[in-house]
């Protein structure tokens, strides 16, 4: 794993983490408000059945005290009583209970109940801007709404639902155009979100907590994993070095001996199973002593390694091989026949000729000059591959005692 590889994943990782965290907290936000809302909704059934229990009683009587004193707004004969032994009854309708109620929870448990209607008998059951909306929705054919919201600067979780005109109601509403089965109000119910969102924040942080120890745990695995392949692959590149020295020539960057020997080994094994020619050239830079005696060691070195390097360029095919086989010979061995590797060993010739490298002591050019056995040989079960060596050998010889600068094949 490459260094950007690793901090590709990495991102990819604490990107995954972060949407994972992004969608348990919304998750978890809409949960709270899915709850808030069964609870209003649950405490909307409650007042409604209780108001439907005063309403089928036609209204009940209460005590008047200093705090429960005569409904101003309800026109009704006989809304107060007194007792044949002198207790002051007043009667508490449903809406007026209601109210009642809501002080009471307000109070002692911080959830707001609001009566409302578009066109209340008493003025404080005027609706607010939201409770306008849903008494709109309602009357569009909207169940219920709920939704987060404020009432008076403070955050709540708000849910309303309509009131229906029921048979119990028309004792008193009959006179108000009531009629069964109509929408004039509903109930308002808030339940303070400050309570739920203690709970949503404990639980943000708790997944705040574990999702960062997942990353941290992530990035480590990937980390360790990371450095244990990078120090892998350091290894690897040393023994791929340390083999790459085994096997090559360091003056010419050409394959060495050894690497020749055990290619031909192969290629002659491989060549005798299916029965094809196998052919080889041995090459030898002409007069090669003098060039040095003449130009000194270095410019000898300058020139074997010009010589490698077009010699080199004719060699790309997989079966194809050339190597330095030491001092100033280079060995090709190449899967193909004789009239092909003659061929090749001419183009060999004629590149190194027409590099025009000096060679003012050669004695039979102005350049330097290289001499070539070919041999092509199609193996014996019975034949060991050094054959195949011996016979480019004796070529080369013939070449070196024809003249030189040439390409001579050998012949049985
Ligand atoms: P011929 O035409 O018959 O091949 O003659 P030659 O002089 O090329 O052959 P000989 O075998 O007499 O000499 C080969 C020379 O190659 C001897 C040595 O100084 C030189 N030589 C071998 N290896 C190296 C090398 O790595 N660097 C240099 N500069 N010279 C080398
Ligand atoms: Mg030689
Ligand atoms: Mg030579």
């Amino acid at each position: 794993m490459r260094r950007i590889t690793f901090l590709v994943y990495a991102a990819l990782w604490i990107l995954l983490i972060s949407l994972n965290l992004y969608q348990q907290v919304k998750d978890t936000n809409q949960y709270a408000q899915k709850i808030a809302t069964q609870q209003a909704e649950t405490l909307f059934d409650q007042i409604v059945l209780t108001r439907n229990w005063n309403a089928s009683h036609g209204s009940v009587y209460v005590p008047i005290t200093e705090k429960t004193q005569p409904n101003s707004y309800l026109e009704v004969p006989n809304r107060d009583v007194i007792t044949t032994d002198g207790l002051r009854l007043t009667m508490m309708n449903p809406g007026y209970m209601t109210r009642q109620l809501a002080e009471m929870s307000a109070q002692k448990t911080g959830v707001v109940f609001h009566l409302t209607g578009f066109n209340p008998i008493r003025p404080d059951n005027r609706p607010d801007l939201w409770e306008s909306k849903a008494l709109l929705a309602f009357q569009k054919g909207q169940k219920n709404i709920s939704e987060i919201g404020a009432i008076e600067g403070r955050s709540y979780y708000r849910f309303m639902a309509p009131l229906q005109v029921e048979e119990s109601c028309l004792a008193c509403h009959a006179q108000h155009g009531y009629k069964v089965g109509d929408i004039r109000g509903g109930v308002s119910v808030g339940i303070p979100s400050a309570g739920i969102d203690v709970f949503v924040d404990e639980r943000r942080k708790h997944m705040m907590v574990t999702h960062s120890i997942v990353a941290l745990i992530g990035l480590i695995v990937l980390l360790l994993s990371y450095l244990a392949q990078a120090r892998l692959s350091k290894r690897l590149d040393k023994a791929k070095s340390r083999l790459q020295l085994a096997y090559l020539d360091s003056l010419t960057l050409l394959p060495n001996r050894r690497y020749y020997d055990a290619f031909v080994k192969r290629e002659w094994k491989r060549a005798l199973r299916h029965q094809y020619p196998i052919s080889m050239i041995m090459i030898d830079i002409d007069f090669f002593k003098l060039y040095n005696d003449n130009l000194g060691h270095i410019e000898g070195d300058h020139c074997l390694r010009q010589v490698a390097r077009t010699l080199k360029r004719f060699f790309r095919r997989p079966g194809d091989l050339i190597a330095r086989y030491g001092g100033e010979e280079f060995c090709v061995v190449a899967a193909c026949d004789a009239e092909q590797i003659m061929a090749l060993a001419e183009i060999l010739r004629k590149a190194v000729e027409s590099m025009q490298l000096p060679h003012p002591a050669s004695k039979i050019s102005p350049y330097v000059t290289i001499s070539l056995g070919v041999a092509a040989i199609v193996p014996k079960d019975d034949q060991a591959f050094e054959s195949l060596l011996n016979c480019a050998d004796q070529a080369l010889y013939q070449a070196k005692a024809t003249g030189r600068n040439k390409v001579v094949q050998y012949q049985e």
